[in-house]
This record gives structure tokens, C-alpha cells and sequence, in this order.
């Protein structure tokens, strides 16, 4: 049994699951190894139906789902359950985002209808209240120009994530029952949510979440997925660079430890990058942050 989710969607029932469907949308980042690997390409292209060759399409970075707050759907998901090893996809759940398909507005039935793919998801601390996945969305222009227009010129800006989810807990601290099918959903649940109760707000937990496509909308229920940065052509360290809030420190050092890699190879540099950093901070030096300054030190080191 499982639940399967939208962001920006109502809830929906399928076939003799008892699920949810719901969606979210993305803001997100930028890691540009996988990029340049275009036998991912031809894999994306046999099960999409989209273009094999990375020139064809358009990047951008956008946020996919907020952790620890819910959304408008009533759905929350924490930073542990983001985290949480996904067992069946090899991967922690926040990077089962990594190679779904983009669709449009949840149609998602037929993966050949993608109008693109998820080059790679980071969890981002962007500070302490606003914690999230970015996602690196690569839109085929060949398959979809007048979307892949949309999205660079920002006329086409927001997103939603689909989801399957294990199970349901209601938030509130007097109830917090755990559901794993529809019938087993307390009355908070059915028919109160986003409303409050004896002080507290009723919304739903979700656990054991597998992300399966991410989706264009016009009315997601996450209202910061939003598109983060158009990236042009393949991303790399310029992208990344003009990416790095201070508090981004943190999402990258957890990230890298967690893979057990250096902070260089999580964002897929090499010592060809130090020359570009270094001319970076001669240009914009006086500008720069000194907690990025930290950060571009802490870079050089670690190619
Ligand atoms: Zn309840």
C-alpha cells in the first residue's frame, strides 16, 4: 500500500491502491558531474523518448519541495524523511528526484510524454527556517520549444513534485496516528486539514517518500517551487559560484560527508576549475562575500 501525492493536485484515488497523488513544485541547484555524462543521456532518451545529446537541451535550477513546512496541500515532509535511505532506488529520498522525468501538470501515465529529465537534486540549507531540494531540470528544446522557451524566459516558472509515500501521520501531538492506507486515515486527516485544532495546525507528515516526476503547473500547492536560475547551456562552476548564499556552506559540507567525497567532487570540479576561480575572485573580489571567500578557499583545497 502507498500513497501517491502531487503537489498541486487535490487528493486522488488510483486504481486498487489506496493512494494519495499529490505535487509539489522545486526550486533547486547546481551540480554539474552528471552533466557531462552522456551515456545518462541516451539512457534518459530511450526511456523519455527525448533527445540523446545534452546540447539539445536548456537547464535550470529549480526549488522541488520545501522540508519541514507544509504545503497548501496540507503536506509536510521533514528533513529526516528526506534523508531516510530509499532502499528499492539505492539513493536517499530527496535524490530519487535524480533522473525522473519533467512532465507537465502531473501527466505522467506514459513516461514518453517527459518533456525532459532531473540531472541532479541537492538538499539546500539555505538557513535555519528554509530548508529544501533544488533541483538541476534539463527541458529537451528539441522535443518541447515552446516550453523550454517558456522556462528560460521565465513566462513558465513554477513546479510540483510527484510522489509515492509509504504512509500518512497526522501532525497533531494528541493524535499523531500513522496511516497506511486511506481507510486507516484518522478523522484530523480526512477532513481537517490546514485547519487548526485546540491551537494546533492539522496537517500530514509524510513517510517513506519516493519522488517520482517532477511537473510545469500553473497552481502548485508549494508556493516557493518556483524556478531558481535559468543556467544556460551545461552548468558548471560559473553557475555554481553565483549559486553560493553563505549558509549553502552547510548543505554542501553534510552532503559531501554523507557521500564520503570531497566537497570538489561532489560539485564535479577538477583542478581545471582553479583557474577559473581564481579569475573569478580577481574580477568580483572586492565584491564577494567574506564567508564565500571562505567557501571558494575551501573549494581550491579540496580539488
Ligand atoms: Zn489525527
Amino acid at each position: 500500500m502507498a500513497f501517491w501525492i502531487t503537489a498541486s493536485i487535490p487528493i486522488k484515488q488510483l486504481g486498487d491502491f489506496n493512494s494519495f497523488r499529490r505535487k509539489a513544485e522545486t526550486l533547486k541547484v547546481v551540480n554539474g558531474s552528471n552533466l557531462l555524462d552522456e551515456t545518462i543521456f541516451e539512457k534518459m532518451a530511450a526511456l523519455y523518448a527525448v533527445s540523446p545529446n545534452p546540447q539539445d537541451y536548456r537547464y535550470l535550477s529549480a526549488l522541488a519541495v520545501r522540508a519541514n513546512v507544509p504545503n497548501s496541500n496540507g503536506d509536510a515532509v521533514s528533513r529526516e524523511e528526506l534523508f531516510r535511505y530509499r532502499p528499492l532506488r539505492r539513493c536517499r529520498s530527496f535524490e530519487t528526484f535524480i533522473h525522473s522525468p519533467l512532465h507537465v501538470n502531473h501527466f505522467s501515465s506514459n513516461p514518453k510524454l517527459a518533456r525532459g529529465f532531473i540531472v541532479d537534486a541537492i538538499y539546500n540549507t539555505w538557513d535555519e527556517d528554509f530548508e529544501f531540494v533544488e533541483t538541476v531540470v534539463a527541458v529537451d528544446k528539441t522535443k518541447d520549444p515552446i516550453l523550454a522557451d517558456a522556462l528560460v524566459s521565465g513566462k513558465i516558472n513554477k513546479f510540483s513534485m510527484g510522489s509515492i509515500v509509504e504512509s500518512l501521520q497526522c501532525s497533531l501531538s494528541f493524535c499523531k496516528k500513522v496511516a497506511h492506507k486511506q481507510s486507516e486515515l484518522c478523522e484530523h486527516l480526512r477532513s481537517q486539514k490546514m485547519q487548526y485544532i485546540n491551537g494546533e495546525l492539522c496537517f500530514e507528515w509524510n513517510i517513506g517518500v519516493d519522488y517520482e516526476e517532477l511537473s510545469v503547473v500553473d497552481n502548485p500547492a508549494e508556493k516557493m517551487a518556483m524556478t531558481r536560475k535559468v543556467l544556460g547551456n551545461i552548468p558548471k562552476l560559473r553557475n555554481v559560484l553565483n549559486y553560493l548564499p553563505p549558509a549553502q556552506r552547510e548543505g554542501f559540507a553534510i552532503a559531501a560527508s554523507e557521500r564520503h567525497i570531497s566537497w570538489g567532487e561532489l560539485m564535479g570540479l577538477d583542478k581545471s576549475d582553479i583557474e577559473i576561480i581564481d579569475e573569478y575572485v580577481r574580477l568580483y573580489g572586492n565584491k564577494i562575500p567574506p564567508s564565500v571567500l571562505v567557501v571558494l578557499k575551501k573549494i581550491k583545497e579540496a580539488i
